[in-house]
């Protein structure tokens, strides 16, 4: 198709580059443990307490002094008076005197004095006094403070991921708070005088639409939030009045439909065709998704995105979802690639870059294309695990060629 066209048409790379330049952090926050998961840290973590806090017991059992059970024997056992109890949470600073046992529960603090601790198994559990059958060594079952964490440490830093593990840790050296790379706010507009909501009756004429609680989820799937999901009519008025109401809230615009060449195109409408209004409409050397815009509505950046729905979303996953995940300071923006080895042989458009469904079997390695590639194919995209990216001046890859496959899990 068009094949004089090409050479007027914007490049994937190119396209990729400019939205991606146009999406930007937002600064760095403070927020609570909980609102930090999944984000990226923006500063250091750096320990205000040694961990463990204070020299404490691994085991339920007796604090001992060692040298007092050296003669214990399962069959002579060492008696010892116990002097104190010792659960987790006493505050009171003991001392154990030679000679005596305290009772001690896993995480309480080991008495002044005590060099070991005995485990409840290797004694008669007594609570007046305590035989013990084996004898103890020094340090045994005890943790020293700080043997985890010195404070002062470094213990998490800037550009990791806020993982369940990094929660324990921060909540552990007492932290209420981590300082973050807030989510992306997007908001999610699809166009159409023919789109109804599900759940309504269909007229004659009229489809069921769909893009924006897709779009939702891949936004969501980013790690970003979703401010509003909204449709307007083919009426730049209606799409306007969307506009006003949710774009300043949202540090980024996503759009679907009225980009094409055709007329009532209304985001084009909207914006002037000539992208006087701030957003620029261009032909992106692709397939599916070649109709793609981009620009600023009022200081908030915005994609346009074509209508169909296989195009809006490998245009998403494209050019959105790794210029979010960057924003958003995540070290894996992109989908992971793997290689495979194609089962049959596929064609692809000279001078665009196609991107095919596909599933990835990887126990044997092996792609196969998933459906055909026109760009209305929703059900194939569904259940396909994977994309393939064919380069622009290849028009066919031969069964058994290997190629690196996005992998879409
Ligand atoms: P457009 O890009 O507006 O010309 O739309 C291209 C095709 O995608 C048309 O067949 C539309 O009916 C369809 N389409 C556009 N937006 C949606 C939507 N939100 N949900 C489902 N189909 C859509
Ligand atoms: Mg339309």
């Amino acid at each position: 198709m068009a094949g004089t066209d090409n050479g007027r048409m914007r490049s994937v790379d190119e396209h990729q580059r400019v939205v991606g330049q146009t999406i930007r952090a937002r600064p760095a926050a403070t927020v609570s443990l909980t609102d930090a998961q999944g984000l990226v840290l923006a500063d250091d973590v750096v320990a205000r307490l040694s961990l463990p806090v204070f020299d404490n017991s691994a085991m339920d059992g007796y604090a001992v002094r060692a040298e007092d059970t050296a003669p214990a024997t399962p069959e002579h056992p060492v008696v010892l008076p116990v002097t104190e109890d010792i659960p987790s949470g006493r505050i009171d600073t003991l001392t154990l005197q030679p000679g005596t046992a305290h009772r001690i529960m896993t995480g309480a603090p080991v008495p002044t004095g005590a060099t070991a601790i005995v485990p409840v198994e290797a004694t008669d559990g007594g609570l007046g006094s305590v035989q013990i059958r084996q004898h103890a060594t020094a340090g045994k079952h005890i943790r020293r403070a700080g043997e985890d964490v010195a404070a002062g440490t470094t213990v998490l830093q800037a550009g990791q991921r806020v993982t369940p593990a990094a929660l324990g840790l921060a909540a552990a050296l007492g932290q209420s708070e981590l300082t973050v790379i807030p989510p992306q706010r997007v908001l999610v507009i699809s166009t159409g005088s023919e789109l109804v909501s599900p759940g309504t009756p269909l007229q004659p004429g009229h489809i069921y639409e769909s893009n924006s609680v897709m779009l939702a989820a891949a936004v969501r799937e980013t790690g970003a939030v979703v401010v509003a999901t909204g449709t307007a009519g083919d009426d730049v008025a209606q799409f306007r009045a969307l506009l006003e109401k949710y774009a300043s809230d949202a540090d980024l615009i996503v759009t679907t439909g009225g980009v094409s060449a055709g007329a009532y195109e209304v985001v084009k409408d909207a914006f002037g065709r000539e992208g006087a209004q701030g957003v620029e409409f261009v032909k992106v050397a692709m397939q599916p998704g070649m109709p793609q815009g981009l620009g600023h509505v009022s200081g908030t950046p915005i994609v346009t995105l074509p209508g169909n729905p296989v195009s809006a979303l490998v245009s998403f996953e494209v050019f959105i979802r790794p210029a979010l995940r960057r924003a958003m300071g995540f070290p894996d923006p992109q989908r992971p690639l793997r290689a495979a080895v194609l089962t049959e042989t596929v064609t692809s458009p000279r001078g665009k870059r196609q991107f095919r469904r596909a599933i990835l079997d990887s126990s044997t390695g092996h792609v196969t294309s998933y459906g055909p590639p026109a760009s209305h194919h929703l059900r194939w995209l569904a259940s396909a695990n994977a994309l393939l990216e064919i380069p622009e001046h290849v028009e066919e890859v031969a069964a058994g060629t290997e190629l690196l496959v996005w992998d879409l899990t």
